[in-house]
């Protein structure tokens, strides 16, 4: 039976949904508190909605357990977080435009910085306002995105260190390859930053946090694990990827469910759905699901399931906007209004985010972040 739900949506009732547990994502983040050396500080990385949990809700579990700072990647969702109560530091990912200086300081919003040109700007802006604008200098070891490069940090470190309106706070850098088994370019990428925080600081610029984990380096890093590790997705109890899970006992958090909302009976030779793409054999028994690409469903044809009954019924037909369709001829009992799960558990039975990125031909990040605002999320506790 589903928990009661806690919070929901202010829209209408929809027999589709997300389900959030909120008690798994504190699990998870005791967990890998509990894991990390008590030195070590933890931010929880809640961009993109938690990607697609609902920051606000996720990021008060963290609050509530204590986490360090959270961090999020635009100043529009940090904002959704700041007017909703969150007092917590606050870290913007990525790089920002003159455009967005003024909320950092309204909000107390740190921002990474990662090249000159914004450093320079943001100082400036800073003198202006006669405040110090608070900063952790990102730097690019060789993911080539955002960042200070560590090969020249010879010339642009001592230019840092004329910035008297920015507070340093730390420097960080992003791996492009924590979470696959060979780590030889994540550590040389550690190498690198390690190379341009000694210019830094020989420059006279304190760094005093550093960070360079995300939850693939949380895991199978811990040489890198620095002043601070940067988590997002191992708090949704995902694992990054199929061969980096070191952290066992970890709670799925999201659900995704559907109600059964018709039932086709066909005969041999009918088909099911746009294009004709399925055409039954023998007698067959079809639920239908309302949702469909147009939730975030991936657009296949012949191909996924979804649990009934905590058995699998294989999708047949193709994916439609608002739509798919199931075979539960072997699953009998089922009937107009049953629960049917799309991604994770019902009984034995489990569909995982990973499941579903190899459905999509991508990766569980992409998964759980794509179910659509149009999906009510529901928050529950199950105690446990
Ligand atoms: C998204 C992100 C993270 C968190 O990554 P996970 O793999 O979800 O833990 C950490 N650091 C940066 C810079 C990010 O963009």
């Amino acid at each position: 039976m589903s928990a009661p739900f806690l919070t929901s949506d202010p829209r209408p009732p929809r027999p589709a949904w997300v389900e959030v547990d909120l008690d798994a994502v504190e699990h998870n983040l005791r967990q890998i508190r509990s894991d990390l050396p008590a030195h070590v500080r933890l931010m929880h990385v809640v961009k993109d909605e938690a990607y697609g949990l609902g920051a606000l809700e996720v990021a008060r579990c963290s609050v509530r357990l204590g986490v360090d700072a959270l961090a999020t990647f635009t100043v529009g969702e940090a904002m959704r977080l700041r007017t909703r109560g969150i007092e917590a530091p606050i870290l913007l990912l990525g790089e920002r435009t003159e455009e967005e200086f003024p909320w950092l300081v309204d909000h107390r919003l740190m921002t990474c910085v990662g090249s000159l040109a914004v450093a320079e700007a943001l100082n400036a802006f800073a003198a202006r306002e006669q405040r110090r604008i608070t900063v952790h200098l990102k730097i690019n070891s060789g993911m080539n995105r955002f960042g200070f490069p560590w090969r020249s940090a010879a010339d642009w470190a001592p230019a840092v260190a004329r910035l008297p309106h920015l507070e340093i706070a730390g420097a960080l850098t992003h791996f492009a390859q924590s979470d696959e088994l060979i780590k030889t370019f994540a550590r040389q990428q550690l190498a690198n930053f390690q190379e341009a925080v000694a210019i830094l600081r020989q420059s006279g610029v304190p760094v005093p946090c550093l960070h360079t984990c995300n939850s693939g380096g949380f895991l199978d890093l811990p040489e890198a694990h620095a002043d601070m590790v940067r988590v997002g997705i191992l708090a949704l109890g995902v694992y990054p990827s199929a061969v980096c899970r070191r952290l066992p006992d970890l709670r799925p958090v999201m659900t995704v469910k559907a109600r059964i909302t018709a039932l086709q009976h066909l005969e041999p030779g009918d088909t099911v759905g746009y294009g004709m793409r399925y055409r039954a054999e023998t007698p067959r028994r079809i639920a239908v699901l309302p949702l469909g690409y147009g939730d975030g469903f991936p657009r296949v044809r012949n191909e996924g399931a979804a649990l009934i009954g905590g058995q699998r019924a294989p999708l047949v037909g193709g994916t439609a906007m608002d739509a798919i369709t199931v075979d539960v001829t072997d699953i009998p009992t089922a009937q107009l209004g049953d629960e049917a799960v799309l991604m994770g558990r019902q009984g034995d039975a489990e569909i995982t985010a990973h499941d579903v990125a190899a459905l999509k031909r991508s990766v569980s990040y992409d998964v759980l972040a794509g179910w659509r605002g149009r999906l009510p999320r529901l928050y529950v506790r199950r105690g446990r």
